[in-house]
């Protein structure tokens, strides 16, 4: 158990439970996990909190208040998460918190442009949860990810730029010449411009059992749930620098670690890869795929794989399994919307949308701006972009570099 100040007490089966911990591992926040079913007295704490009934989640705070069964919001608003913005109106909304959106923010609000910025889950993206960022310029000895990402943003806190997090993006569109965006709980917000900074997230592999074990087992995030792994067998899926990495930090945690790669060799850079041929805690299986992940009483107990040269398949003993097989967009909500995407829904922009026959509407008498997508003054940067190139150095480059098209872009305007 760690020494947090929030303990979730639950059970490996409870849907609710897992959306809980999601939620604060989104957040990092760190909490105590309490199984209730393997600790009979702290589900008799439980029941005397709930008046003689066995709910759970009951999760239980520093000043010794408790919430059951909450919402995201209800535990949002609990945990002091701003989530709603103060006026309606900015000269810039920018939707995301990661490297990318943070560092526009950073260089607008410093120019006094009205920003607002826009959060899912917590700060820093997907940077916050890498461990360690070890070629970041002028680290010489790496930073956490998790330090990196509140040093940034308290960075732009500085410059009075207003973050709200927990707050998804249900769509943007246009009304007359504003940019407006709503979010899920229904709030409506306007700029003069957007920049879009939404990042990408971990692909699943969409096989049998993965959505069923998602939590109880199958793990996107190494750093969020891989504690809860020490002494155990666990299996990394994917053969790429995520994959790597993430096993040799697994390696902290877990006992052994078996990574399973598709292909006969490793994707990633050969610095990691010979790393993680040589750890004494790490094997690797090559040409294997996972056909379904198998489990009982809710939790995950093997791996059914198969060998794609023999056609042989096994079933692989493991109590964790994280997935790290690339990389899709976080741009659903642009659905509907005349921003143009590539056939894997990456974000087009710059001169790229001029590509087609004819020009997108509103550049008809002038070229886009670095960075600007198919609808003007609609900007796009960091890993949400078609050619990115999905580095934390880059994606504040691009984050700066946006900044500075959006103030040419207001001053036409
Ligand atoms: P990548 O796209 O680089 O690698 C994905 C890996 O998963 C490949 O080995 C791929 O195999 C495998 N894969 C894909 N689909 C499946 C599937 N259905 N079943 C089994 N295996 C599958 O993704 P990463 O998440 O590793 O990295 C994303 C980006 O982030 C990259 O540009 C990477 O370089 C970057 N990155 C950089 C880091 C750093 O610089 N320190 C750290 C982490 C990521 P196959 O080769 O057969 O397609």
């Amino acid at each position: 158990m760690s020494n947090a100040d929030i303990t979730v007490y639950g059970a490996h089966w409870c849907p609710d439970c897992r959306r809980s911990k999601q939620f604060l591992g989104e957040h990092q926040i760190p909490y105590n996990w309490v199984d209730i079913e393997e600790d009979p007295e702290s589900e008799q704490f439980v029941i005397e909190k709930n008046d003689g009934k066995r709910i759970v989640p009951t999760i239980v705070f520093a000043d010794e208040t408790f919430l059951v069964e909450p919402t995201n919001a209800e535990l949002a608003a609990k945990l002091g998460l701003r989530t709603k913005a103060s006026r309606s109106h900015y000269d810039l909304i920018v939707l995301g918190g990661g490297p990318a959106g943070l560092t526009a923010a950073l260089y607008t609000a410093r120019e006094a442009i009205d920003t607002l910025v826009i959060e899912r889950a917590a700060f820093g993206g997907q940077a916050a949860g890498t461990e360690k960022l070890d070629n970041m310029p002028g680290f010489p000895d790496g930073v956490a990810g998790i330090e990196f990402s509140q040093r940034l943003r308290q960075q732009v806190a500085r410059f009075d730029a207003e973050l709200l997090q927990a707050q998804e993006i249900a769509a943007i569109y246009q009304q007359d010449n504003y940019h407006c965006v709503r979010t899920t709980d229904g709030s409506e917000y306007s700029a003069n411009a957007l920049l879009i900074a939404t990042g990408s997230r971990y692909k699943r592999l969409n096989v049998q059992g993965e959505t069923d074990y998602l939590g109880a087992g199958v793990h996107f995030c190494a750093t969020c749930d891989g504690p809860f792994y020490k002494g155990k067998r666990v299996a990394v899926i994917g053969g790429g620098n995520s994959a790597t990495e993430e096993s040799l930090l697994l390696t902290k945690f877990a006992d052994q670690v078996t990574i399973l790669v598709r292909k006969g060799e490793f994707s990633a850079t050969a610095v990691i890869q010979e790393k993680v041929l040589s750890h004494p805690k790490i094997d690797v299986r090559w040409f294997t795929e996972v056909k379904e992940f198998i489990g009982k009483d809710s939790k995950l107990t093997q791996l059914r794989i198969v060998n794609n040269q023999m056609g042989t398949e096994e079933n692989l003993k493991m109590d964790g399994a994280f997935i790290f097989i690339g990389l899709v967009p976080n741009t659903g909500f642009l659905e509907g919307s005349k921003i143009l995407l590539d056939r894997w829904g990456f974000i087009v922009s710059g001169h790229a949308i001029l590509h087609g026959d004819q020009r997108p509407i509103g550049f008809e008498n002038r070229d886009p701006l670095l960075l600007e997508t198919s609808v003007p003054g609609v900007f796009a940067a960091g890993d949400v972009r078609d050619t990115s190139t999905k580095q934390v150095v880059s994606a504040a480059g691009e984050g700066s570099t946006a900044a500075l098209m959006v103030r040419e872009y207001l001053k036409s305007i």
